[in-house]
């Protein structure tokens, strides 16, 4: 059965225009790009456009590339302050003279939509409700949600272990009392730690969940997104060989990429005094 991330990322996103529309305040997601970076642009972009389609205000940011780090994190602390901003969110990657952990590290915790800030992380490490979940993870869940799929006592098994997906996912599915195993390019059999998962969520960025790995329970999520030889947006599993064989399975695109924008756009509805 294929997860429809399409379907329940445009019922998430109807729930919450809803919950937006009867707020007395208006969230307000300021967005911050710094560089040339084609790819980033249209994120950034697509970000904002979902926002407004909700209801939710949303202003972009602009540096050239080669803005201090100072200069940047002076404006961060601006808006910290700013209470008309309700959500503030550093558009990544950042050019290498300007350090990621200290941007990340000054923004509000109470504003950082993304969930990305040592003070959610550690919340959620802790098992305490972080002031906002980081995105992909959380739409992922949703989306397990919405088909009824168990969390508690599966094996999931996560390939991939970066800050944005990888770890919190491992984190988030511990919390719901999954068994987590973290996979990542050291890691020995692969193959074997995937053929007896319940749950497969695949965050690597190349083809590497093959048919033969999988069993006739897995429910699969496939985070990758890249181009192919070709040109074609494709994901980490071998759709059309694995499809046939799985439970469930999520599609790229139309998986996990439109329920982490449903995803923020929840988080940017949350306001925090
Ligand atoms: P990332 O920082 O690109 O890291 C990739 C991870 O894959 C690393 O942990 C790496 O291991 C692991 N890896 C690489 N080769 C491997 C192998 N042969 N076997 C097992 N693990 C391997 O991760 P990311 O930022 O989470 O992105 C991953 C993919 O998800 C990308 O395609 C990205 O575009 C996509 N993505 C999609 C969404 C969405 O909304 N759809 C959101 C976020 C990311 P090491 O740590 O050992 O290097």
């Amino acid at each position: 059965m294929i997860l429809d991330g399409k379907n329940v990322a445009s019922k998430i996103l109807t729930q919450v225009k809803d919950r937006v529309d009867s707020l007395n305040i208006k969230p307000h997601l300021v967005v911050i790009l710094v560089g040339d970076n084609s790819a980033s642009k249209i994120y950034v972009n697509n970000k904002k456009l979902a926002a407004e389609k909700i209801g939710i205000k949303s202003s972009i940011i602009e540096f050239p590339e080669t803005i201090s780090e100072e200069t940047l994190l002076k404006k961060i602390n601006e808006l910290n302050n700013n209470p008309e901003v309700t959500g503030i969110l550093v558009q990544l990657p950042l050019p290498n003279h300007i350090d990621k952990n200290k941007v990340v590290m000054t923004i509000s915790p109470k504003k950082d939509v993304d969930g990305f800030t040592p003070e959610n992380v550690g919340r959620l490490a802790i098992g305490l409700k972080p002031y906002y979940y980081p995105a992909t993870p959380q739409g992922i869940l949703m989306l397990l949600d919405e088909y009824k799929i168990p969390v508690e006592g599966a094996n999931a098994v996560i390939i991939g272990r970066s800050n944005i997906v990888g770890k919190p996912m491992a984190q988030m599915f511990i919390n719901r009392n999954a068994t987590v195993t973290i996979c990542h390019s050291y890691t020995k059999n692969l193959e074997d730690k995937i053929k007896t998962a319940d749950i497969v969520v695949s965050a690597v960025g190349k083809k590497i969940v093959r048919c033969k790995m999988v069993n006739n329970n897995s429910v699969i999520i496939d985070v990758g997104i890249f181009k192919d030889v070709n040109g074609k947006l494709t994901g980490d599993v071998d759709f059309n060989l694995v499809e046939p064989t799985v439970k469930y399975i999520s599609p790229v695109p139309g998986g996990v990429g439109p329920m982490t924008i449903a995803s923020l756009m929840y988080n940017a509805s949350i306001i925090y005094s």
